[in-house]
C-alpha cells in the first residue's frame, strides 16, 4: 500500500485557497441571482455555513503548512548525521554540515592520516605519518614538539611505530651515551 504523501507545501494551501474562493463567488452569485424559494434560501445559508469551516479549516492548513516548514528546516540545520557515500572524510564532512560521523580510513593502507583518507582523489602514500600534504593531519607534525614526543615515548614506551619518535630516541639514547 503506497503511503500518501503528508507533507505540505505552499502550492497545496494555495489550490486550496482557489477551491475556497471559488465557492465564495458561487455562493455570491447565488445570492446576486435571487432565491426562487425559501428552500432555496436555506440551501444557500447551508452552503455559506460550509464556507465558512472551509476558510476556518483553511487557516489550520496553512498554519500546518508554516509549523511543518519550521520544523524541516531546523532538522536540515541540525542534520542528523548520516552516513556519506563515500568513505573519505572531506565527503562525509560534506554530507554532515561540517561534522564529521566516524574516522576516516584510506581504503588501501588503513591509515587515518594517508592523504586519501582524508580525500578520495588524493593518492595513497601507505604512510600513516602526520604532516603529510592533502592530509587533515597536515598541520599536525610531531616534530615540531620533540620536547612532548621525546617525554611522552621515554615515559610509557608509547608508539614505537612512529620512527620520528624512533629517531628521537635514538638521538637521546646517543646523546645519553656520550654524556655517560
Ligand atoms: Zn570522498
Ligand atoms: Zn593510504
Amino acid at each position: 500500500m503506497k503511503q500518501p504523501d503528508t507533507t505540505l507545501a505552499k502550492a497545496d494551501t494555495v489550490a486550496l485557497w482557489h477551491a475556497v474562493q471559488w465557492m465564495e463567488s458561487v455562493l455570491r452569485e447565488w445570492r446576486r441571482d435571487g432565491f426562487k424559494d425559501d428552500a432555496d434560501r436555506a440551501k444557500h445559508q447551508g452552503q455559506l455555513e460550509t464556507l465558512r469551516l472551509a476558510k476556518r479549516a483553511l487557516r489550520k492548513v496553512n498554519a500546518i503548512r508554516k509549523a511543518q516548514a519550521a520544523t524541516i528546516s531546523k532538522l536540515v540545520a541540525v542534520g542528523p548525521l548520516r552516513s556519506p557515500t563515500c568513505w573519505c572524510e572531506s565527503c562525509d564532512i560534506a554530507a554532515n554540515g561540517g561534522l564529521c560521523s566516524r574516522m576516516s580510513l584510506c581504503p588501501e593502507c588503513g591509515n587515518k592520516r594517508c592523504p586519501r583518507a582524508t580525500y578520495h582523489d588524493n593518492a595513497c602514500t601507505g604512510s600513516n605519518e602526520p604532516g603529510q600534504k592533502g592530509s587533515s593531519w597536515e598541520q599536525c607534525r610531531s616534530t615540531e614538539k620533540p620536547q612532548v614526543e621525546r617525554k611522552t615515548a621515554g615515559a610509557a614506551g608509547a608508539q614505537p611505530r612512529n620512527h620520528r619518535v624512533s629517531r628521537a630516541q635514538e638521538q637521546q639514547g646517543t646523546a645519553g651515551g656520550a654524556g655517560a
